[in-house]
């Protein structure tokens, strides 16, 4: 066959391009694989089956680039809120919020489009015994009650600034389980939905007398709706989801101005009975450990309602749950706050119910601890 010289020419060059265009191609391809080291690890947050990332024309990548952009928006989002968080607390002459110290995480966002963060403080060097005993703390459910947010943001920090403090437990901590009422101006008790985020819980008695125990209350109180349906808000779900992942051993959610401690465990009037389970009477130390630490504070049973969470965790799931109404939801006094409660914050995380559990097999006379 004989080639022309001028279409020779232009043979020797698309040849070249094409060599060219192969040997890029080729580094390009080293260089994803090099950077982007194809691991379990990458994927193990997607939901993507695995049979999918065999087809052909997907670059694995991809969902790298993916996973990235996803982490760096929820980042933007959580500093978004710590400085929605931060204009709150000027007004509230706060100061700066400890907000930022913290590296939150949120699998939920509120109706508002707000994060619902926490942070799962847990030390590596746990044995097996020690990692089951957790704690979630909770804060900011109703956030007209403006000073449970500032100890439980105060509390993650200190719990951040100073890991020896959750040494032997690991601490769930929510301070801010409903964003939306908190950046409400002024801030207000139920979430945008105009949802009380404390009867919401869908509990058995929910379907039959949530509505009706609101729709016969005193004037039917705005501020404490149950909802229309049992579980409607996602701060309803982020709580029962944090119950639901982590099985915690207590829960503690701290309100005001009520001015005492509620404890729910079991059944409803725990306190005023006399005989009660070994794991009764420790989930009552508990709550009389917390109130020694406050200056004996009271201790009282407020009864359980229809879609709170001390029926949802306490009565229901048998996690004994702590209310920790505060005295006042007045600004001014969350120093006071601080030194009274913080103290017995951070034993209560420390008190362990598994471990006396089993011990009450051999000896029954080890609950009084
Ligand atoms: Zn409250």
């Amino acid at each position: 066959m004989v080639i022309a010289p001028v279409k020779g020419k232009i043979n020797i060059k698309y040849i070249l391009c094409l060599l060219v265009l192969i040997c890029f191609n080729n580094t390009y391809a080293i260089n994803i694989i090099e950077k982007n080291e194809i691991s379990p690890v990458i994927f193990e947050n997607i939901n993507i089956p695995l049979s999918l990332l065999n087809i052909s024309g997907i670059p694995f990548t991809s969902f790298h680039v993916l996973n990235d952009i996803q982490r760096a928006r929820s980042q933007k989002q959580i500093m978004d809120l710590c400085q929605r968080v931060d204009s709150t607390y000027k007004k509230l002459n706060w100061g700066k919020s400890p907000c930022i110290s913290v590296p939150w995480k949120y699998d939920y966002v509120s109706e508002n489009g707000n994060p619902l963060i926490y942070w799962d403080f847990i030390s590596d060097s746990l044995d097996e015994d020690q990692k089951k005993n957790i704690t979630v703390v909770l804060g900011g459910v109703h956030p007209d009650e403006l000073t449970p947010i500032h100890l439980a943001f105060q509390f993650a920090e200190a719990l951040q600034k100073n890991p020896e403090l959750y040494a032997n437990s690991h601490v769930i901590v929510a301070p801010l389980v409903n964003p939306d009422g908190f950046f409400t101006n002024p801030p207000k008790r139920t979430n945008a939905n105009g949802v009380d985020l404390n009867r919401n819980f869908p509990t058995a008695t929910w379907n039959k007398y949530a509505y009706q125990v609101w729709l016969k209350s005193k004037q039917k109180d705005r501020r404490k709706f149950p909802g229309y349906f049992a579980n409607s808000e996602q701060g309803t779900r982020f709580q029962a989801d944090l119950l639901e992942k982590f099985h915690p051993d207590k829960v503690i959610s701290i309100h005001a101005p009520l001015a005492f401690l509620d404890l729910d465990y079991e059944i409803p009037q725990l306190l005023s009975i006399r005989k009660l389970t070994d794991q009764q009477k420790k989930a009552r130390n508990l709550a009389e450990l917390l109130s020694r630490s406050a200056g004996n504070y009271k201790i009282k049973d407020l009864g359980i309602y229809p879609g709170s969470l001390g029926n949802y965790a306490g009565n229901e799931r048998i996690i004994p749950t702590i209310t920790l109404e505060m005295s006042s939801s007045n600004p001014k006094f969350v120093k006071k706050f601080w030194n009274d409660f913080s103290p017995g914050l951070f034993k209560a995380i420390k008190y362990e119910f598994k471990k006396h559990q089993f011990a009450d097999i051999g000896n029954s006379n080890t609950d009084n601890q």
